[in-house]
């Protein structure tokens, strides 16, 4: 098929360059063009686009194919298969976004951030796995908002001079004149709204009116989503964007929660919805398959900004566990003739009890984020249309209810604080002290932490939790009853780390299935973009 693209200078194929400002390269005689200045053949309009259309036979995804060589797998579901091919003529949105990351430059992004993390699949990190990457332009939503109105609020000033603690108060106004803010959400139905998150924020600044010349080369989703989608979440966005203008404006003068409130309602009333726009974002693809689900690697072509999903390789975990127990192992060992410390096997049971609990904890959690996951409760953009997302929501969600992040907040300085204090005792000399203390504190704070697990339950596959609870409850009881000789307590105890070992190999099951998503499934096609200008 002859180019949409010929060189002026040899009729070869442009490809638009990232790297180049602008300008378009040729792929026969290597000479640039000014994209701004050049004309395409006419099938590439800057209000519509006629366009050879790729179908995946199996998951249903539709990519618009720029003047490209063709793909042998399918970017959405990773699926090698032959491409069904039509052509279409479709709409053109009023923005783009261009690449400006090349995708060698993308690709070692892809693999710094492999290189990062200690149980990588094999086969992640291949160079064939990476040379899978494309380019893709992806739609998107942009709700447009202006404003040239005034604020009014009442805010205080806080000070001290001398001996005296000072607040002024002042009635504020602000002029508060934005004429473009531009709120983007994806009108897609793969990128989860979770990873357009990560790899957010696009530069806005670089948005400029659609041009078909930047295309030349790249692959196009076809957008699947109705274009009034996210206006609710975009009205949100824009306010607290203006808010910060107003604050800005407000100087040193503060407003407190009731202001705040009536700031909100102000610019609530004048900042004017300027419609939605369609724009092409630039974002790297890259699809693995893990069986019958998918990891999902993207780059986004503006600013090289990453996500990944990181499922974890359990062969390479369990060597690297091995060696660390027989390093703690060691060092134990050690200290027995260091410090004399010795304890009897019986207290082993709340070490088991405890790290059982603490199992199925993790089990009720990872259970429930990898559920939400699969059933995209945190994903608008695949239920297309409002009123799916609603109809969905009921359905699959009893209990919406954000996770407490005590634990994330404080893991770091409790484990900090432990450690120290351990160190501290062992050179103290309390070390028998500490490990009696340890293991008399472990079966009270399991307890606790089984009910925290029975609290956290909420929907998803429950194996782990089931595990956790099991070993926990064995080792309960062990601790409980007495037994007429230790000989009994060492079975029991090899049970239970056999128990622990199986635990743990589901607990990295469960992850995996959370770190990767179902294959995906298009149900429908044609979205808003093309309506929305
Ligand atoms: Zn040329
Ligand atoms: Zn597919």
């Amino acid at each position: 098929m002859a180019t949409m693209f010929p060189c002026p200078n040899c009729g070869g194929q442009l490809r638009f360059s990232p790297k180049s400002h602008f300008r378009m390269k040729c792929t026969s005689c290597g000479k640039y063009t000014n994209a701004r200045e050049y004309t395409p053949d006419s099938s590439m309009g800057k209000d519509s686009l006629n366009t050879k259309v790729y179908t995946c036979p199996t998951c249903a995804g539709e990519i618009q194919l720029i003047d490209n060589d063709g793909m042998e797998f399918c970017p959405f579901c990773g699926n090698q298969t032959t491409m069904q091919e039509h052509f279409a003529k479709g709409g053109a949105p009023k923005y783009i976004l261009p690449f400006a990351l090349e995708k060698e430059e993308a690709k070692e992004k892809y693999n710094e951030q492999t290189k990062k993390y200690c149980f990588t699949p094999n086969g992640l990190d291949d160079k064939e796995n990476i040379d899978k990457m494309v380019g893709m332009y992806v739609p998107y939503f942009i709700y447009e908002y202006g404003i040239n109105d005034i604020v009014k609020y009442s805010g205080s000033h806080e000070h001290t001079s001398g001996n005296y603690h000072i607040t002024d108060y002042a009635n504020v106004t602000v002029n508060v004149d934005v004429e473009d803010v531009q709120v983007p959400f994806d009108g897609s139905q793969t990128l989860d709204d979770t990873i357009s998150h990560y790899i957010e924020p696009f530069p806005m600044d670089n948005l400029i009116e659609f041009n078909p010349n930047y295309l030349a080369g790249f692959f196009v989703e076809n957008s699947s989503v109705d274009k009034d989608l996210y206006v609710e979440d975009a009205n949100e966005g824009a306010k607290k964007y203006l808010f910060g203008k107003v604050l800005e404006q407000g100087g040193q003068y503060k407003p407190n929660e009731k202001e705040k409130t009536y700031i909100n309602r102000q610019l609530n009333e004048k900042a004017k919805s300027k419609g939605v726009a369609g724009a092409y974002f630039p974002l790297y693809f890259l699809t693995t398959r893990y069986g019958d689900r998918v990891a999902y690697s993207i780059v986004n072509g503006a600013n090289g900004n990453l996500y990944m999903d990181m499922p974890i390789d359990k062969n390479k975990m369990y060597r690297t566990a091995f060696v660390v127990s027989m390093i703690i192992f060691a060092i134990l060992l050690g200290c027995t003739f260091l410090f004399d410390f010795s304890f009897k096997i019986e207290k082993v049971t709340s070490f088991s009890a405890f790290i059982s609990s603490v199992i199925s904890y993790v089990g009720a959690v990872l259970a429930d984020k990898a559920y939400r996951k699969d059933n995209h409760l945190d994903d608008k953009g695949f239920f297309k249309t409002k009123d799916n997302v609603n109809k969905k929501k009921e359905d699959k969600e009893k209990k919406p209810k954000k996770k407490d992040t005590f634990w994330g907040k404080y893991s770091t300085t409790i484990i900090i604080v432990a450690m120290t204090l351990l160190i501290f005792s062992i050179f103290t000399g309390t070390f028998n002290g500490v490990i009696n203390l340890t293991f008399g504190i472990m079966m009270p704070v399991s307890v606790i932490i089984i009910v925290l697990a029975a609290i956290s339950v909420k929907k998803g596959d429950k194996k782990v939790l089931k595990l956790g609870i099991f070993g926990w409850l064995f080792s309960y009881i062990i601790h409980v009853i007495s037994l007429p000789n230790d000989i009994f307590y060492y079975g029991a105890m090899i049970f239970v780390f056999v128990m622990l070992l199986h635990s743990m190999s589901a607990v990295v099951h469960q992850y995996n299935v959370f770190a990767t998503r179902p294959s995906p499934q298009f149900e429908k096609h044609g979205g808003g973009l093309e309506h929305a200008k």
